[in-house]
């Protein structure tokens, strides 16, 4: 395959109810990433309603506010056969806040309505009474390497981790996934949840590369992902680490 030819397909779900903290930046970020190394991102929109293919190598499910998690979450329950068929397969899913929460077995929020999830990370999380908010600072390691992640959070959902998956990080800062065991998000193979708002990829590029190579590698296209100039992206990181440090 020509480098021209290589094309990753990314399906984003619900981009018009889970879209808080203009979460689809993420999906610009993915978009450019490839354009500088000279390929390209199809990507296909899916709303309520919608039918899904499984052949996409990467799905993506922004955050939302919980009444629209709710449409959302009973839409998601007839899109679970295929989601769940691709991460079998290896496609790359990424979820950020409602979108993590509904990724795993289900929420229940502070009325006490129970959304189901479609577990394909073994999480459950329930509303506290307070909101977990502010900068976030964390150690990742994937694929061996360890990096600082830097973020967001606005949430008011507890969430827990079962043994099917790990953290994707360890707090330095922040409340992470519950406030209370140092953890924030899960990863599962190719499964990747965050509560990293802001968005997540333009001040994390390694995040973003890594989240790339893992969809090329299932795409079987077989590029390695040259450096790019990221010094604009690392001051952004820089920046959101200080401002992290300072608020505590
Ligand atoms: N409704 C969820 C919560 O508050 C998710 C919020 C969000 O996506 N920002 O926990």
């Amino acid at each position: 395959m020509s480098i021209g030819d290589s094309q990753v397909r990314l399906c984003h779900l619900y981009p018009d109810h889970l879209n808080i903290y203009a979460d689809r930046g993420n999906i610009a970020v993915l978009a450019r990433r490839l354009e500088w190394r000279g390929l390209t991102l199809e990507i296909t929109e899916a709303g309520l309603g919608d039918p899904i293919a499984d052949d996409c190598h990467f799905y993506y499910l922004g955050g939302g506010q919980d009444r629209d998690q709710m449409l959302v979450a009973e839409d998601l329950a007839h899109k679970a056969d295929p989601l769940r068929h691709a991460a079998e397969d290896g496609a790359v899913v990424l979820g950020v806040c409602g979108g993590y929460q509904l990724l795993g077995h289900g929420y229940t929020a502070a009325d006490g309505q129970r959304m189901h999830g479609i577990g394909l990370l073994d999480l459950e999380t329930t509303a506290g009474s307070s909101r977990l908010i502010g900068d976030v600072v964390l150690d990742v390691t994937l694929n061996g390497q360890s990096r600082t992640v830097v973020g967001y959070e606005n949430h008011a959902g507890r969430t827990y981790l079962g043994g099917g998956c790990t953290p994707l990080g360890h707090l330095r800062r922040g409340h992470g996934n519950n406030g209370d065991d140092g953890c924030e998000g899960a990863v599962a193979g190719r499964r990747v949840g965050t509560y990293l708002h802001g968005p997540l990829l333009p001040k994390n590029p390694w995040l973003a590369d890594t989240l790339l190579g893992w969809a090329l590698d299932h795409a079987e296209c077989p590029v390695e992902l040259e450096p790019l100039d990221d010094d604009l992206e690392r001051s952004a990181h820089a920046v959101a680490a200080t401002r992290a440090g300072r608020k505590r």
